[in-house]
């Protein structure tokens, strides 16, 4: 009896190991929990939000049949219906699974349009990201309109026009901030970049580049060879953020400044724009800019003095503009450390649109009619700047800067007439509603 009792108790012993390695096996496997797509216009990056590091291997099948790159992640299940991952770019058309070969691994295939050379590999969690490994695919991926063709000679000539370079801030997988009937605010501050480039580029003076023209994500650094690539003037980064109460409003402009800001919500503007800073995943651009950063540094510094107080005087007139056409959160120029106008060299702002956390201002700036008036204000803003504080070179330095105090007896019209412009352009550049003007009024007067 003692003896097949014994057996009988090994046997359970034997079972419950089992069990227990079971048990460890399932533990360390990890999961696909999510699986993100974002197109660009020169690549495609997959992400695969996985529960641990995992360890993966890959190889690329371009001879026959469809092109495709299959990805093995060792010892990991998949949590993810990968028909639902819409996988639709100029590169990537299809994301399936497929047979393994070694048991407790899952096999994904990409389906490509061409052959590229894929760029795999792990980022440790960051931010609100945990563990991803991420599939980059180099090559066109997003059709976007055609790039003006900006026409320059190496050295450029006299009368050109001034580059203003806009950049809608976030944009992809950064919303930036959500209003409270669930406005992105990426959306606000593409509408309001491309209005306002639309009215440069009307402008035979100026000339507009926008640093994206559709819904995808930049790191700071494709933010900042934008400008180095048109060449640009003025940087103008357009925002819409929230505020932790819904109650503030109000439009304001910063400029970079050395130090932190030293109100409570420009220290968490600060925070924020870190923030997106690592949303945008940018560990691999960082590590393929070869740039030698003491260098870039000290050339940058000799440059940024100047900049930092041409964003200052521009931001002082751009306030005054958008005062006319919504409420100032403040009405002077505010200084703070932001990423994304540090080292670029070139003057430039940070425009707050208003605080989409406010829900009559969110409202607002979903309106087509409110982006025009922005837009409009900052057109004239900028317009101004650039002849009040001429750029060596460009066409707006040779003008003069007129105004008009309104008199008795005179209408836009025979303004126009006077002044050799047209009513429509008095209209534009005073950000007027209608064509009536009173008294006393002072007109800012079209100079071509
Ligand atoms: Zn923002």
């Amino acid at each position: 009896m003692i003896k097949i009792k014994s057996l009988v108790t090994l046997k359970y012993v034997a079972l419950i190991c089992i069990a227990c390695i079971a048990t460890a096996t399932a533990a360390s496997a990890a999961t696909i929990d999510k699986v993100r797509v974002w197109p660009s216009p020169d690549n495609t990056r997959v992400v695969f939000d996985v529960s641990a590091e995992t360890k993966f291997t890959y190889f690329t099948l371009y001879e026959n049949g469809p092109k495709r790159i299959v990805i093995d992640f060792q010892n990991t299940r998949n949590t993810v219906d990968l028909n639902t991952v819409e996988a639709n770019t100029l590169l990537l058309t299809k994301i399936r699974p497929s047979s393994p070969k070694a048991a407790g691994d899952y096999r994904v295939v990409l389906e490509v349009t061409k052959r590229v050379s894929p760029e795999i590999y792990t980022l440790a969690p960051n931010g609100p990201y945990g563990h991803r490994v991420v599939v980059d695919l180099p090559g066109e991926s997003l059709e976007v309109a055609a790039e003006p063709q900006i026409i320059r000679t190496a050295e450029r000539s006299e009368n050109r026009p001034v580059v203003v370079v806009i950049d809608a801030g976030h944009g992809g997988q950064d919303p930036g901030s959500i209003g409270p009937a669930g406005t992105y605010e990426k959306i606000v501050t593409l509408a309001v970049a491309k209005r306002l480039a639309a009215k440069i580029n009307a402008d035979p003076n100026m000339e507009a580049v926008l640093t994206r023209r559709s819904d995808y994500s930049m790191s700071l650094g494709q933010r900042a060879s934008a400008i180095r690539k048109a060449r640009g003037d003025f940087f103008i980064s357009i925002h819409a953020d929230a505020f932790t109460s819904p109650q503030p409003r109000g439009a304001s402009v910063w400029v970079l400044s050395r130090r932190r800001s030293e109100t409570e919500y420009g220290r968490a503007l600060e925070d924020k724009e870190r923030l997106s800073e690592e949303l945008y995943e940018l560990e691999p651009t960082l590590h393929q800019n070869g740039n030698d950063p003491h260098l870039v540094r000290a050339l940058l510094d000799m440059r940024r003095d100047d900049s930092m107080q041409d964003g200052s005087l521009a931001a002082e007139i751009l306030l005054a503009e958008l005062g006319r056409v919504t409420t100032l959160h403040r009405p002077k120029p505010q200084g703070a450390s932001f990423a994304v106008l540090s080292n670029i060299g070139t003057p430039s702002v940070l425009v707050e649109l208003g605080f989409i956390s406010n829900p009559h201002k969110e409202r607002l700036l979903k309106s087509a009619a409110h982006q025009e008036k922005l837009a409009n204000a900052l057109y004239s803003g900028l317009r101004t700047h650039f002849i009040r504080h001429p750029i060596d070179g460009t066409a707006l330095a040779n003008l003069k800067e007129q105004r008009h105090v309104v008199q008795r007896g005179e209408s836009l019209s025979r303004l126009a007439e006077r002044y050799n412009t047209t009513v429509d352009a008095i209209v534009r550049l005073n950000n007027l509603n209608n064509t009536r003007i009173r008294i006393g009024q002072e007109l800012q007067i079209p100079t071509t």
